[in-house]
């Protein structure tokens, strides 16, 4: 068995889409990134690098390289997949918070569930994806910024 975990967090701004676990969410403003921001992505595919400790998401996408500018991170997500297939191993289960302020995400983090689970190829009930807001402190309760975090448990397939 192999444990990994993942952070991210990006600025928002107006105009942009929020993207979350590949999913286009109602929003006022998105994050602000090279790629899609999709933040959840982002943390996830941290922690299944660093379940295999193949480096972080910047070692193997790195911001400088335009053939990244705007991609969705569901391609991104893919790949790395894949690299951990490749080296024998299989997700057990996935843990994820989204830590932001505006929209609420009650209403959409079941999908979001579902969604990362069909692009990874995963049983259902294999992703869980929990939401919070930070009470209005800091960055990101201050709606300037999006958080997340996840944790992988792979195994051996
Ligand atoms: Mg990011």
């Amino acid at each position: 068995m192999r444990v990994g975990q993942g952070w991210d967090l990006h600025l928002l701004t107006a105009g942009r889409p929020l993207i979350l676990g590949g999913l286009p969410i109602p929003a006022d403003s998105g994050c602000l990134a090279h790629s899609d921001g999709d933040v959840l992505i982002h943390a996830l595919i941290d922690a299944l690098l660093g379940a295999l400790a193949l480096g972080d998401i910047g070692d193997h996408f790195p911001p400088s390289d335009p053939r990244y500018r705007d991609i969705s991170s569901v391609i991104l997500l893919k790949q790395v997949m894949e690299e951990v297939r490749d080296r024998g191993y299989g997700v057990v289960n996935v843990d994820c918070t989204v830590i932001l302020e505006s929209p609420r995400l009650t209403g959409y983090k079941a999908a979001i569930a579902r969604n990362l689970e069909a692009l990874l190829g995963l049983a259902a009930g294999t992703v869980s994806v929990k939401a919070k807001t930070a009470e209005g402190t800091g960055p990101v309760g201050a709606g300037k910024a999006a958080e997340a975090k996840a944790v992988v448990l792979l195994d051996r397939s």
